[in-house]
């Protein structure tokens, strides 16, 4: 069997610690490592730098864009395992003033402005433009949003204090955004009120049934319980949905199947697109109810599990053994960090918090962390952070703040470019 896997980043990102690269505790590399590395022993994987732009069905071909080089690769069985996007409801613009969080690219970006909103903060001397400097907006009280909050809080409280001459960091204002009711809504009522209390005492100012209705360069534009209202920020963090990246669209088409309203693929109950038993789609791009009738949420163990179920099917056919059983989802539980030593969990029945949560969420994310020498490092940086109030990773550069600005100038560097393909691959003239 030979398998090739497309992906549109050289490295495997473990994206629940990304929070911790965008707030300087983890180095980029300790979350994701090289896929290369990781498959070096596999000697039938051919892995290839690319983004997929279309699919035909018929020919059983998928057409790739890679850096200035476009390719085609034929298959027998597809996995689309594509995950998900930032979604903006709609406002697309925002992205450009608060930056979503799920790639490396958006964590350091995230990380530089985060780290500069302090430095160029100490150089004013109008507090109006302090406090503008020094507040932070994070859009989305899921856990991505709690978790970059309370991080944001610990920097401003713990760390950073004693290192300007100019402003008090402790000032610093950490608004946490969210249309709901609720933190954590997912997590029941007792751990989210528990997890509401716990941000009222880091510091963190939680406005819910507060609607987002425009962001810009200097600010928020909200509508509060109270009225509209605007928060001056000059960095905005968005950790609010999330929706299927554009291929799922084209392999909608091309396949005729039906997607949710986020644009996940319905899938039959073996992960197959309806009408092509060739074609598996898993993790976050998977729309498919759980046993309680529910969809299965886009979360780290479902697309883990979906693949590896994907896998079984294939060896399953090769063999030539009739098929297994439908795709069943088996639910570790869930867990969010609030502050050092303290996070929340809900594990079958069992709902902890505190400390005793906090532990479960260190073991569960180092036995999760891939390659053993990102474990051995990510606990040294975390004894520095949690222990001591040191943040190891706070380099930023030039180029990261500038990057989107730079990348909206200078173009996709994964457009298509027809002339310049090598070798025996067959050139694809135009992107999906
Ligand atoms: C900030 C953050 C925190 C999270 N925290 C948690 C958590 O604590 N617990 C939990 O269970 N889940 C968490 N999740 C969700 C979890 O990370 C996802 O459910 C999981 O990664 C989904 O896996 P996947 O393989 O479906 O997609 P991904 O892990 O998103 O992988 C998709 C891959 O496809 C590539 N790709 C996309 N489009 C193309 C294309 N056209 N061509 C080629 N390659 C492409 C991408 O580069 C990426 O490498 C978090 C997510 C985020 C963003």
């Amino acid at each position: 069997m030979d398998v090739t896997l497309i992906n549109g980043t050289t490295y495997h990102l473990f994206q629940p610690l990304l929070y911790q690269v965008a707030t300087g505790i983890l180095s980029e590399g300790e979350v994701a490592p090289p896929i290369r590395e990781i498959l070096r022993r596999q000697r039938n994987v051919d892995v290839r730098l690319g983004r997929v732009r279309d699919v035909d069905v018929e020919a059983k071909t998928v057409d790739v864009a890679g850096p200035g080089v476009s390719y085609t690769v034929g298959y027998d069985t597809l996995i689309f395992a594509a995950g998900s996007s930032q979604s903006y409801f709609g406002n697309d613009g925002f992205a450009e003033d608060a930056p979503g969080m799920k790639s490396v690219d958006d964590a350091l970006e995230l990380r530089a402005r985060i780290f500069h909103a302090f430095e160029i903060a100490d150089l004013q001397t109008d507090p109006a433009d302090i406090e503008r400097w020094m507040t932070f907006v994070i859009v989305g009280a899921g856990p991505t949003g709690t978790e970059m909050a309370g991080q944001i809080a610990e920097l401003a409280h713990r760390t950073l204090p004693g290192q300007y001459k100019h402003i008090d960091p402790h000032r610093a204002r950490v608004v946490l955004v969210d249309a709901v009711g609720a933190v954590l809504n997912t997590f029941g009522d007792r751990l989210s009120t528990r997890a509401l209390r716990e941000l009222h005492q880091l510091g963190v100012e939680v406005e819910l049934n507060t609607k987002v209705v425009d962001v810009d360069p200097t600010g928020i534009e909200v509508e509060t319980v109270r009225g509209p209202e605007r928060i001056p920020a000059m960095t905005k963090v968005w950790a609010a949905g999330v929706s299927a990246p554009p291929l799922a669209r084209r392999l909608a088409e091309v396949t005729g199947a039906r997607t949710d309203r986020a644009g996940r693929i319905h899938v039959e109950p073996d992960g197959t697109v309806p009408g092509h038993p060739e074609i598996f789609v898993v993790g976050d791009l998977m729309a498919l109810a759980g046993d309680d009738g529910r969809q299965l949420p886009g979360v780290a163990q479902v697309a883990i599990q979906s693949g590896r179920h994907a896998a079984g099917q294939i060896k399953r056919r090769l063999a030539g053994r009739p098929a297994g059983q439908p795709f069943h989802y088996f639910d570790k539980g869930s867990l969010a960090v609030i502050s050092r030593f303290s996070a929340v969990a809900s594990i079958g029945g069992l709902r902890l918090s505190g400390f005793p949560a906090w532990l479960i969420w260190l073991v569960v994310h180092l036995f999760y962390l891939v390659g053993f020498k990102n474990r051995v490092s990510a606990v040294l940086h975390w004894a520095v952070s949690f222990l001591g109030r040191g943040c190891p990773e706070r380099v930023t550069t030039l180029q990261q703040v500038h990057a989107r600005t730079a990348m909206r100038q200078y173009g996709d560097p994964f457009a298509p470019a027809p002339d310049t393909y090598t070798g025996s691959r067959t050139p694809v003239t135009s992107g999906g």
